[in-house]
């Protein structure tokens, strides 16, 4: 019975299960009528977007939706997670259609950046991760900076068409969303699918004043993110919430640098050099000898080197080493996904590595800063 109800504001079949997941509905709500799922709820009685996430497979099957509309896509990243929260292959799936990319939470850079340098790191990084995209928008949805150029860059490029918000889990998407329905929206309408025949599934369309739509697609789970794999607790802890301040190491060969119990940078060879690291104020740095460092990691993980507890590091997959060779003259990143960057300042070359649980995405990028 409860398998073929559906939400009648989008589509969706309800369940009661998983909060986090499309179509929840708590058990009360199936007494009322219509029948609508708690994001639609949510949307319509208090003007607020909750996010629901999907897999990879769902999330491209909707996606492949998107390629048959006239539609405007706003792909929400996160500056903090650039790498991790790109959807790699977008245009593939949603075709000609233009692509705007908002690049979220730049507040968490620190307060003296050249903004036109990362602006222009974002381009050539979109570029080369495959995507075409008509303009970017740099924005903070914490700090309420940038939207009036996204919501202007919006208006420029939308045409008649309606306009669709992709992006990983925890971009800022909601945040987003709820901006777009107190500037936007016309929630006097109904949102119910019998008035809008073809809405598209598990996508929450949200009535705009001229007649269109914006359409809030699920948030992508991509396990290669660090903080899709910790708890809620060890995720406050690694997600900066107010302007990185650069931490500048100078280090000989054979030392090591560890992130609390999550990861480890080492310095395996090379000239004595510094290395700047940037995450979360509140991932505590701590420097010893590279020699000595896996015994530390053996003895006093989740005490010395915590967080993450000993209980919580026990749930994470076992850590695997990345070996890098640094190119003389290539000032880079070393990116560690959802948990920051280390910044090779020198011109020399080095030969380091990372170790961080298996799964997590690390990779040496241009430098951002
Ligand atoms: P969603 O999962 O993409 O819908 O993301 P949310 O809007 O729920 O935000 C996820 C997390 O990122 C929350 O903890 C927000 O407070 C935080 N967040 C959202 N926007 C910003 C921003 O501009 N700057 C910072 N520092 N944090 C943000």
């Amino acid at each position: 019975e409860q398998e073929a109800l559906r939400c009648s504001g989008c589509g969706i079949s309800l369940q009661s299960e998983d909060q986090g997941k499309p179509g929840y509905t708590p058990k009360q709500a199936f007494e009322r009528e219509p029948i609508i799922c708690q994001r639609c709820f949510r949307i319509k009685n208090y003007n607020e977007s909750s996010s629901v996430t999907v897999e990879q497979d769902e999330f491209l099957r909707l996606l492949g939706q998107i390629g048959g509309k006239q539609a405007l896509v706003i792909h929400i990243i996160d500056i903090f997670d650039f790498q991790g929260s790109v959807i790699s292959g977008l245009q593939r799936f949603i075709g000609n259609n233009p692509v705007l990319l908002a690049v979220n939470k730049i507040d968490l850079l620190p307060k003296v950046t050249n903004w036109n340098k990362v602006r222009n790191w974002v381009q050539k990084e979109a570029k080369d991760a495959g995507l075409k995209v008509e303009d970017v928008v740099l924005c903070s949805a914490k700090q309420n900076s940038g939207f009036d150029r996204l919501l202007e860059a919006v208006g420029e490029y939308r045409g008649d068409r309606d306009v669709y918000v992709v992006g990983a889990t925890n971009v800022g998407k909601s945040t987003l969303i709820n901006r777009l329905i107190r500037d936007y929206s016309d929630l006097d309408q109904e949102l119910t699918v019998s008035r809008y025949p073809g809405t598209t599934l598990d996508m929450v369309h949200i009535p705009l004043d001229d007649g269109k739509y914006i359409i809030d697609t699920p948030g992508i789970v991509y396990p290669s993110r660090y903080s899709e794999l910790v708890s809620p607790q060890d995720l406050g802890v690694i997600l900066p919430d107010k302007p990185m301040k650069p931490a500048v190491y100078q280090l000989n060969e054979g030392q090591t640098i560890f992130f609390g119990g999550f990861g480890r940078f080492d310095f395996i060879q090379g000239n004595r050099q510094s290395f700047t690291c940037f995450v979360s104020g509140r991932v505590p740095l701590h420097r010893t000898k590279l020699e000595k460092a896996d015994e530390l990691f053996a003895n006093h993980a989740g005490e010395l080197l915590n967080p993450p507890s000993k209980e919580n590091i026990a749930k994470l997959p076992e850590w695997t080493r990345h070996e890098f060779r640094i190119t003389k003259g290539n000032k880079c990143d070393l990116f560690i996904s959802g948990l920051g960057w280390i910044k090779i300042n020198n011109d020399q070359g080095a030969i380091v590595a990372v170790h961080v649980p298996k799964g997590i995405k690390v990779m040496v990028r241009p430098s951002i800063i």
